[in-house]
C-alpha cells in the first residue's frame, strides 16, 4: 500500500475543527486500505505567532518542504489585528506559498443542484455549474517590489505596490490553465487588464503564444478582468477553466464562490513545478474560506470545503483519483438528503452541525464502500 507524508497545518478560528474532520476522513482511508500516510501535525498563523512570535516556525516550514503534501485549515483572527505586519498570521501562508513555489491556485466552484437555491443567484444560471479558476500564486502585485509606505513629511503619506510578471511566470500558469482544460470541456478563458497595465500586455501576449505553439486543440479566449468579473455573474456557466493573475484571481474566485452557496463549500490546491526527477510536486491544499471568527468553537462550521480539499490532494498529490470521486458522491448524497450546515439552511432542509455534517459524509462513504 501507497504511504505518503502528509503535513497538517489546521492554524486559527474554525481550522482546527474543520482539520479535525478531514482527518476522520483520513482515518477512513487508511482503515478502508486505500493508503496509508505518516501524518505530522503543527502551527501556522496566529498560534504560530503566539508559540514562537512568527507566524510559521523554521522547523514547520523543513517539515513543508519534506511533505508530500500541506494540508491547511485557516488562519487569523481579531486577536492578532495588532500583531507587526511581517508576522501577521497571513504572513505563514504566504511564506508557505512562496518556499514551495505554489505558483499555480486551482479552485473548483460546483454547484451541487442541492445547493442551487442557496446561491445568490437564480438557480437555472448555476444548477450544474461546474468550472475552475486557475490563479497566480507567486507573483503579480502581492509580491513584487518596492513594497513601501513613505512619510512625504508635508502630513501626506505615499502607498506603493509593484505589479511584476516574468514571461516564465505566465507560462507555466497557462500550461496548468491549458492541460486542465484538456481533461474538462477544452476550452480556457485568460483574463487580464490590457487596456489599462503593462502586465496585462505581456499576460495576452504570453498565454497567445503557449496556445499558439503548445495548444492549439484548446479553445482560448480572452477577456478584460472587468467584463469577466461581470460575465461570472450574468452567466457563469460560459467558462470551463479561467486562468488569470494574482489579484484579479483573489478577487474573482471569492466571486465564484458565492455562486456555489457558500464559502464552506469551496477546497483549493496550490500547486508547485513538477520535478524532473521525482516527478512529484510540492503541494498544498486548503479551504477558500477564512478562519471565521465569528463562529469559531461552536461546531457550527462547515466542513466540506475542508473535506474536499483532502480531495484534491487525494487526487492531484496521491493518484487516488477514485476515492476523491467517492468523497464527491458522498458530499452530493448528503446534501442531496437534505442536510445543511448553517451556512447553507433552506427550506425543507436539517441543519447540522460540523461533526453531523461529517458523520452523514463517513457513513455515505461506508455505504458506498
Ligand atoms: P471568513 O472566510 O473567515 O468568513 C466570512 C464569512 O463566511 C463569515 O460569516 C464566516 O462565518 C463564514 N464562513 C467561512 N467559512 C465557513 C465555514 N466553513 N462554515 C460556515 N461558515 C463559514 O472571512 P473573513 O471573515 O473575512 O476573515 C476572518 C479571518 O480569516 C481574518 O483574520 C482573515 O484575515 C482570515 N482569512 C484567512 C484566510 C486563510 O487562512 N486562507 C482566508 C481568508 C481570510
Amino acid at each position: 500500500m501507497a504511504r505518503f507524508k502528509l503535513l497538517l497545518l489546521p492554524g486559527d478560528g474554525i481550522g482546527p475543527e474543520v482539520m479535525g474532520e478531514a482527518m476522520r476522513v483520513l482515518a477512513w482511508i487508511e482503515k478502508r486500505g486505500f493508503a496509508s500516510f505518516a501524518i505530522e501535525e503543527d502551527l501556522v498563523g496566529g498560534c504560530a505567532y503566539d508559540a514562537h512570535g512568527k507566524a510559521i516556525s523554521e522547523a514547520t516550514m523543513q517539515k513543508a518542504l519534506a511533505a508530500d503534501a500541506v494540508l491547511f485549515g485557516a488562519v487569523g483572527g481579531p486577536k492578532w489585528d495588532k500583531v507587526p505586519y511581517e508576522v501577521r498570521p497571513e504572513a505563514g501562508l504566504l511564506r508557505l506559498r512562496k518556499d514551495l513555489g505554489l505558483f499555480a491556485n486551482i479552485r473548483p466552484a460546483i454547484c451541487y443542484p442541492a445547493l442551487a437555491d442557496a446561491s445568490s443567484l437564480k438557480r437555472e444560471l448555476v444548477e450544474g455549474l461546474d468550472i475552475v479558476i486557475v490563479r497566480e500564486l507567486t507573483g503579480g502585485v502581492y509580491f513584487g517590489e518596492p513594497k513601501t509606505i513613505t512619510d512625504l513629511g508635508n502630513g501626506q503619506k505615499r502607498a506603493i505596490d509593484t505589479q511584476v510578471y516574468d514571461t516564465y511566470e505566465i507560462e507555466r500558469i497557462a500550461r496548468v490553465a491549458f492541460e486542465l482544460a484538456k481533461k474538462r470541456r477544452n476550452k480556457v478563458t485568460s483574463m487580464e487588464k490590457r487596456n489599462v497595465m503593462k502586465t496585462g500586455v505581456l499576460w495576452h501576449e504570453v498565454v497567445s503564444q503557449v496556445h499558439q505553439r503548445e495548444y492549439k486543440d484548446v479553445e482560448l479566449e480572452h477577456m478584460l478582468a472587468d467584463a469577466g468579473g461581470m460575465q461570472l455573474v450574468r452567466a457563469p456557466k460560459q467558462f470551463d477553466v479561467i486562468v488569470t493573475d494574482n489579484l484579479f484571481g483573489d478577487m474573482l474566485s471569492d466571486v465564484a464562490a458565492m455562486l456555489t452557496g457558500s464559502l464552506g463549500m469551496l477546497p483549493s490546491a496550490s500547486l508547485g513545478e513538477v520535478d524532473a526527477k521525482t516527478k512529484k510536486r510540492r503541494a498544498l491544499y486548503e479551504p477558500v474560506h477564512g478562519s471565521a471568527p465569528d463562529i469559531a468553537g461552536k461546531g457550527l462550521a462547515n466542513p466540506i470545503a475542508m473535506i474536499g480539499s483532502l480531495g484534491m490532494a487525494l487526487r492531484y498529490s496521491f493518484g487516488l483519483g477514485d476515492v476523491a470521486d467517492k468523497i464527491e458522491q458522498a458530499v452530493a448524497t448528503v446534501l442531496a438528503a437534505g442536510l445543511r450546515t448553517a451556512d447553507l439552511r433552506g427550506s425543507g432542509t436539517k441543519t447540522v452541525g460540523t461533526r453531523e455534517m461529517s458523520d452523514a459524509i463517513l457513513a455515505e462513504l461506508e455505504r458506498l464502500q
